[in-house]
């Protein structure tokens, strides 16, 4: 059932619940009020009629006929009196007799001063009346004709009215529930068109910062995030296949000239090793795209134990150094440590030693020394690795952008390489919850400043 029809119903219940206990009160309370009024009214003409009898001494037969008079256009009452012996002085009409007095009735009478009680739908009332010093029993019924009649129309007009409101009400509610879900009805239809092709839609807002327009103002804001990650999947992608194209098409080249007529030994060494170099360079490619993945996977898939960050530097720094035998690498303790825990964090050993080998790499390859070092400054709190070289440093315009996948800098010229890997060592660094900071000089080099905590507790041992 939609929201809309769901609302409406809702609303009529509520409203017609409402009602009814409202039409309840106002017919309780007049039948109640009908009741009451009937009542005195039976006392007042009990008490007349005693006292015609006994003070004005009006004679029975008299009484007697103009009760029976009235009877015919009125609802008359019916009065009779007694001795508190139950011996009777008067009735209005014997024959009729609505009312059966007996002994206990007049008993009950004379022991309360006043009953009142229905015979059928007669309202009987029975009262103590004195005179001269002497008690007497009144009794007076009646039926109240003209009360229930007007009762009976009060229900009616009420049953009417409520059957009409009810049928008003939820005419009402579906217009209201429709004017209230006319902007996301047109969101809905409007979000539909939304697809991976036309990322660029957005849907209406207004001014008027309500709910809906809220809705569609994060709406919008998510197709914004959405837009922008698409994007730079593209661009990854097209970046990963222009990288992938260059090493091929060089290797292609390279065979075929070699193949296209008879060669001596040399020029085929020197065809092999061109070819080499450029596989390698697709090896290497391919190796950063998979850590690069590894990197991007939801962090608590990745499997995180205590892992000693002085270890992980002396791997990467052979691992870079057996690849190439001319890079020299240092490192240098600024502090001594006096137990373990203050060179180990919870970490990913694998992926620490990736981000360290492309920070040595760099560091080599961008100097003309090929020298790279790394100071350990070991704090309380953290360990600080700076990696420092006194390369051809990196220009204030690239800084920025570094960090991005695939940029390489202007110096790129300088060395070879795909421009991941810096991407994927802040990546790492920031799996790790730590921070990495990059300043240059294009005198003195490059510090890469990477800041790892003990007590990273976020993550699966
Ligand atoms: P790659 O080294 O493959 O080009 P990186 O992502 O590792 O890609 O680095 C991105 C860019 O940052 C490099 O192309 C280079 O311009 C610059 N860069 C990184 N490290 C250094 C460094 N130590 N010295 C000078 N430039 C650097």
């Amino acid at each position: 059932m939609k929201i809309r029809t769901r609302l409406t119903i809702l609303f009529t219940l509520i409203t017609a619940t409402i009602l009814l206990v409202f039409a309840a009160i106002i017919l309780i309370s007049a039948k109640e009020n009908r009741e009451k009024e009937f009542y005195t009214l039976l006392k007042k003409e009990a008490i007349t009629k005693a006292n015609l009898f006994f003070n004005a001494k009006v004679n029975k037969k008299i009484l007697q006929d103009i009760y029976r008079n009235n009877r015919t256009t009125l609802n008359e009452v019916e009065v009779a009196i007694y001795t508190t012996s139950f011996q009777l002085l008067y009735h209005d009409a014997v024959d009729i007799d609505v009312v059966k007095e007996t002994k206990p009735m007049i008993d009950k009478i004379i022991q309360k001063n006043e009953i009142q009680f229905y015979q059928n739908d007669w309202q009987v009332i029975g009262i103590t009346y004195k005179f001269q010093g002497k008690e007497y029993i009144v009794t007076a019924a009646a039926y109240d004709g003209s009360g229930y009649i007007k009762f009976h129309n009060l229900l009616e007009t009420c049953i009417i009215v409520f059957i009409i409101s009810i049928l008003f009400l939820y005419i009402a509610g579906r217009f209201f529930s429709k004017k209230a879900f006319e902007p996301i009805v047109k969101m809905t239809s409007k979000a539909k068109n939304i697809s991976a092709t036309n990322l660029d839609l957005r849907l209406d807002t207004n001014e008027s910062k309500d709910e809906v327009s809220e809705l569609a103002t994060t709406f919008n804001k998510m197709l914004n995030r959405l837009e922008n990650s698409f994007d730079s999947q593209k661009q990854f992608v097209s970046n990963i296949s222009h990288e992938l194209r260059t090493p091929l098409s060089a290797i292609i080249t390279e065979l075929e000239l070699s193949t296209n007529k008879e060669r001596n030994n040399e020029e085929y060494k020197v065809a092999i090793l061109n070819t080499l170099q450029d596989a390698k360079k697709l090896a290497k490619l391919s190796n950063g795209l998979l850590d690069f993945a590894k990197a991007n996977y939801d962090p608590s898939e990745i499997a995180f134990k205590q892992v000693r960050v002085d270890e992980i530097l002396l791997d990467a720094r052979q691992q870079v150094q057996k690849s190439n035998s001319n890079y020299n690498i240092s490192i240098h303790f600024e502090n001594d440590f006096e137990d373990d825990n203050q060179i180990t964090i919870n970490g990913n050993e694998y992926l620490l030693k990736v981000a360290f080998v492309n920070l040595f790499e760099n560091g080599c390859k961008f100097s003309e020394n090929n020298q790279s070092k790394v100071v350990v400054s070991l704090k309380k709190e953290e360990i600080i690795l700076q990696f420092i070289d006194n390369g051809i440093g990196i220009l204030e315009e690239d800084l920025k952008h570094i960090f991005k996948p695939f940029y390489r800098g202007l110096n790129k010229i300088y060395a070879d390489g795909n421009g991941i890997g810096l991407s994927l060592t802040q990546k790492i660094i920031m799996l790790h919850k730590g921070t990495i900071s990059v300043s240059s000089d294009k005198k003195s080099g490059t510090i890469f400043t990477v800041e790892l905590y003990h007590g990273i507790k976020n993550t699966i041992d």
